[in-house]
C-alpha cells in the first residue's frame, strides 16, 4: 500500500489523481490533501478519503477547526499550519498539483527529505528546476513528471543513454484559438480562450494553451527535468494530441508515446512507477483516427511561445520573470481587465527588463517573481 499526499486536490489535476486512486482501493491510501479556494470540495474529499492531514488557507488565515466540525468524529484528521508542513509529512508519494509558484517550497520540502515528488506544477519546475534536480540527486529522492508531454518523454527515455539523445520534441494541440484569424485575437474573450479543443484543464493552463505560452513553459520544464539545453528542445503542432511528445536519437530514429488524450495515463504512470499502471484510459484506435498531422508553430499567431523560448535561452532569471508576469496577465485577462493580445505585448516588455539576470539561487526566486509581478502591473496599469 503506497501512501499519497495531494497538494492541490480540488483542482483539475488533483481531482483526476483522486479518480485514478479510487480505481486502486487496495494499492493507495490518501494521507494528505490540500486546497487553496474550494473549501466545500476539500471537505467532501476529506470526508471521503479520511487523510491524516489536510491544509486549507483562508485569506492568509488558517481555517478554523470549527469549519471542519463535521469531521471531528472521524478524528485524527488534523489541519497543518502550512502547505510546506503538509509536504513534510510522511508519504510515499507527494503529488504537487498546485498552480503557480505557490508550489515552490512544498516541492523543495519533499525532495529535501529524499521523498518522491510527482509534479504537475510546471511554474515551480520552470523557476527552480535546476535546484529541484540537485536536491533529487543529493537526497536520493525522485521527481516524476505529471505533465503529459514530460511523462511521455520520461517514458521514451527509459533504457536509453543520455548521450544518444539528439533532441526532445514537444507536441502542441494549438489551443482553443488555433483556427481564429490572427487579426481577431485582440477581441477574444476569456470564454473563447477557455474552450480547449482536446484537453479539459484548469483555467490558467487553458489560457496558456491558447497563447501557447504553456508550450514555452514546457520547453523550459523539459530543459530542467531532462537537463538539456534550449536548442535540444523543439515544438511541433500536432492537432490530434495523440502523440504526446517524442525523443530523437543520434541515429535519427524517434520514439514517441501515443495514447488517447487523457492525463490520467501520466498520473497512473507516476503513481505506479516503476511498473506500468492499469487499464484506466480508453484504448487507442489508429484505424479510427486515420490521420496524424504535424506543422511548425507560427510565431505571428503564438508570440508568447517565441518569448518563452527566448527566456529559456536568456537564463533562469528571465524564465522566473516571464512565468510570474504570465500568472498576473492570465488572471487579469480572465477578469476582463486586459486584452488577449496584451499578454504577449506585456511579456515582451518583461523579457526586455529581466533578460540579463542569469542563474538564480533558490532563496532569490520569490523576490524576482515579486519584482516581475510589480513591473507587470505597472505596464498594464492595473492595481
Ligand atoms: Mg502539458
Amino acid at each position: 500500500m503506497k501512501t499519497i499526499t495531494i497538494l492541490g486536490s480540488t483542482g483539475s489535476v488533483g481531482r483526476q489523481v483522486l479518480d485514478v486512486i479510487s480505481k486502486y482501493p487496495n494499492h493507495y491510501k490518501v494521507v494528505g490533501l490540500s486546497a487553496y479556494r474550494n473549501e466545500s470540495l476539500l471537505r467532501e474529499q476529506v470526508e471521503k478519503y479520511n487523510p491524516t492531514y489536510y491544509y486549507f488557507p483562508s485569506g492568509g488565515i488558517e481555517v478554523q477547526p470549527s469549519v471542519f466540525d463535521l469531521l471531528e468524529d472521524k478524528a485524527y484528521t488534523k489541519c497543518t499550519s502550512s502547505l510546506e508542513e503538509l509536504a513534510s509529512m510522511p508519504a510515499d508519494i507527494v503529488v504537487s498539483a498546485v498552480s503557480g509558484i505557490a508550489g515552490l517550497w512544498s516541492a523543495v520540502k519533499v525532495l529535501s527529505r529524499g521523498g518522491t515528488l510527482a509534479i504537475a506544477n510546471k511554474e515551480t519546475i520552470v523557476c527552480a528546476g535546476r535546484h529541484l534536480k540537485a536536491l533529487e540527486k543529493k537526497h536520493g529522492g525522485k521527481i516524476l513528471p505529471l505533465d503529459t508531454e514530460h511523462s511521455a518523454i520520461f517514458n521514451c527515455l527509459k533504457g536509453e543513454e543520455k548521450k544518444q539523445v539528439k533532441s526532445l520534441i514537444l507536441t502542441a494541440s494549438g489551443g482553443a484559438l488555433r483556427d481564429m484569424p490572427i487579426k481577431q485575437l485582440a477581441k477574444v474573450k476569456a470564454d473563447d480562450a477557455l474552450r480547449h479543443p482536446v484537453w479539459k484543464m484548469g483555467k490558467k493552463v487553458t489560457i496558456d494553451c491558447a497563447t501557447l505560452f504553456n508550450k514555452g513553459l514546457e520547453v523550459i520544464e523539459a530543459m530542467r527535468l531532462f537537463e538539456v539545453d534550449a536548442d535540444k528542445v523543439d515544438v511541433v503542432i500536432h492537432r490530434q494530441s495523440i502523440i504526446h511528445s517524442l525523443v530523437e536519437f543520434s541515429d535519427n530514429s524517434m520514439k514517441g508515446l501515443l495514447s488517447a488524450p487523457d492525463m490520467r495515463l501520466a498520473i497512473d504512470n507516476a503513481l505506479s512507477y516503476p511498473t506500468r499502471g492499469k487499464e484506466i484510459i480508453a484504448p487507442l484506435s489508429l484505424k479510427e483516427i486515420g490521420t496524424l498531422t504535424f506543422s511548425a508553430p507560427d510565431y505571428d499567431r503564438y508570440p508568447c511561445l517565441k518569448l518563452a523560448i527566448e527566456a529559456a535561452r536568456a537564463g533562469e532569471g528571465a524564465c522566473i520573470a516571464l512565468s510570474a508576469a504570465d500568472e498576473v496577465l492570465v488572471e487579469e485577462f480572465l477578469k476582463g481587465k486586459i486584452k488577449f493580445t496584451d499578454i504577449a505585448q506585456t511579456l515582451a516588455k518583461v523579457l526586455t527588463k529581466f533578460r540579463k539576470i542569469g542563474n538564480v539561487e533558490l532563496e532569490d526566486i520569490l523576490s524576482i517573481d515579486e519584482r516581475a509581478r510589480k513591473y507587470t502591473y505597472n505596464v498594464i496599469g492595473v492595481k
